[in-house]
This record gives structure tokens, C-alpha cells and sequence, in this order.
């Protein structure tokens, strides 16, 4: 498992502790969203997702709620920013690196008109072959090309043909932080001037802003200096424009602009 979205551990030192009750400083939370307040988050989720989201959607996440690496599927509050950002944009080719058992697949097939398409990739078929009973019968399986395996040959070999140069709508990237640099190095010719790029979790459970000293688990300790420098490489790339959302574990969507 490549990727899960964990807090980091705390001491729970007095230093600590006054540091989160300084005003405008952001504490760890348990769930998935980063807002400093758990009752704040409960009232998105309660007044403007849950009564929105689809029923289909909402079957899924109660499917995957169950499934022991539950803690990786995209939350209701980004998969209604996800849909609503592709409605905007007009989204109709498009592509998403990191599956698992398909939340943001299934919101994304939904936004998309009927002869959107998406490519699906994931190492893991089993994940996605949970979801795809409730993607079938939402009447949108037949937008989605899964591929499985790893995603970088398959940009390979998508950038072999000049066809595929520049005809993205939109990308969302969610698997192996360690290769988001290389994905972006690739997806950046696929996506068309104009078209959109998102980078999920670049807030990394909130590790970005930690001190290095701050315990942390393994892995977010070792995806962690990854995704600071993903951050630096997006900032400082004059092919796109960016906005890094608080949404969810922290979303990064890019423009590209050349
Ligand atoms: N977007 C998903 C959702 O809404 O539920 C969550 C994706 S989960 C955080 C990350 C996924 O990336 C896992 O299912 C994992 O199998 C997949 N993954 C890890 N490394 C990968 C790789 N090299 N290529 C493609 N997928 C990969
Ligand atoms: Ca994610």
C-alpha cells in the first residue's frame, strides 16, 4: 500500500499544546480534512455534501468505509469539489493515477457528459473491482478505460503517439507520492494548454508545515520530503498556474498555461 492518509503523531507536550491553542494555527485532525475545527468540517460535510451527494456515490463510500485501507478513498467534501471543478471546466478526455476502490473515479464519471472518457490506472484491480459493481450501475462504466499496473509506462507509451500530446482536459493524480515529479514531467505534455492537473494530498496529513523534528509515522516521514519537493517544483514551473486548496489532505490544481 503506497499511499494512506494518517495523522502525524503527537507528544502531546505542553509546547504542543500551546502551540494549538494559539489562534489561526492548524491541529491534527482524525479525519479527512485538515480544517482546524471538527465541527466546522461535520458542517460542511452535513449541510452542503451529504444532502448533494449521489446516491451512488454515497453507496460507495459506505462500501469502502468497510474495507480495511479505508483511510486512502478520496472524502465526500473533495469529490464534490472534483465534480463541480470538471462541470466547470468543461472536462471531456481525462485520466486518473490512483483508483483504489474508485470514489473520485466514480465522481468523475458521473461529471463528465456521456461520451467523457477517462483512463483509470492502478496496480490494483481487486480495489477497483469492489467499486465497479456500483459504477456499473450508475450507468457510467463505459466512460472508464482501466488500465492496471503502474502508471508511469503507460505515459510512456501514451507519448510515443503525437496523437495523445496535449489532449487532456483534466488529470487527477492520487497514488505513489514518490513519483508525483515524474508523473508531472509527463502529464504536463498530455494535458492541453488550458486543461487542468490536479495533485492530491500535498498537504500530507499537515507534515508539510511540521518541524522535522515532530514524530512522525514511517511513512509519512518518507513520502513527506517528497511532496515538499513536489511543492517547490509546482510553485516554481512557469508552465502552469496553480492554487493549493485545503481541501481534503490538501489538493494542488495546476493550469497549464504554455
Ligand atoms: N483516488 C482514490 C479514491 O478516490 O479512492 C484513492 C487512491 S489511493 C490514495 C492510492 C492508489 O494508488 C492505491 O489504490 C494504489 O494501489 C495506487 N498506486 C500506488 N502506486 C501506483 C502506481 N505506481 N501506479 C498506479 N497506481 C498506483
Ligand atoms: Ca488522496
Amino acid at each position: 500500500m503506497a499511499t494512506v492518509e494518517q495523522p502525524v503523531q503527537q507528544n502531546g507536550s505542553e509546547k504542543e499544546q500551546e502551540q494549538q491553542q494559539q489562534a489561526g494555527r492548524h491541529q491534527e485532525v482524525g479525519h479527512k480534512s485538515l480544517l482546524q475545527s471538527d465541527a466546522l468540517y461535520q458542517y460542511i460535510l452535513e449541510t452542503s455534501v451529504y444532502p448533494r451527494e449521489p446516491d451512488s456515490m454515497r453507496e460507495l463510500r459506505e462500501i469502502t468505509a468497510k474495507h480495511p485501507w479505508n483511510i486512502m478513498t478520496t472524502s465526500a467534501d473533495e469529490g464534490q469539489f472534483l465534480s463541480l471543478l470538471l462541470k466547470l471546466i468543461g472536462a471531456k478526455n481525462t485520466m486518473e493515477i490512483g483508483v483504489y476502490t474508485g470514489y473520485s473515479l466514480l465522481a468523475t464519471a458521473l461529471a463528465l457528459p456521456d461520451d467523457g472518457k477517462i483512463i483509470a490506472m492502478d496496480i490494483n484491480r481487486e480495489n477497483y473491482e469492489l467499486g465497479l459493481p456500483v459504477i456499473q450501475k450508475a450507468g457510467v462504466a463505459h466512460k472508464i478505460d482501466f488500465r492496471e499496473g503502474p502508471a508511469l509506462p503507460v505515459l510512456d507509451q501514451m507519448l510515443e503517439d503525437p496523437k495523445n500530446h496535449g489532449s487532456f482536459d483534466f488529470v487527477f493524480v492520487d497514488a505513489d507520492k514518490d513519483n508525483y515529479i515524474n508523473y508531472h514531467k509527463r502529464l504536463i505534455d498530455l494535458v492541453k494548454v488550458g486543461g487542468v492537473i490536479g495533485y492530491d494530498n500535498t498537504l500530507w496529513n499537515g507534515s508539510v508545515a511540521a518541524p522535522p523534528d515532530t514524530p512522525m509515522r514511517k511513512y509519512v516521514r518518507y513520502y513527506r520530503d517528497f511532496v515538499l519537493e513536489l511543492n517547490k517544483a509546482l510553485a516554481a514551473d512557469p508552465r502552469i498556474e496553480i492554487c493549493q486548496l485545503p481541501v481534503g489532505d490538501g489538493i494542488t490544481i495546476c493550469r497549464r498555461v504554455s
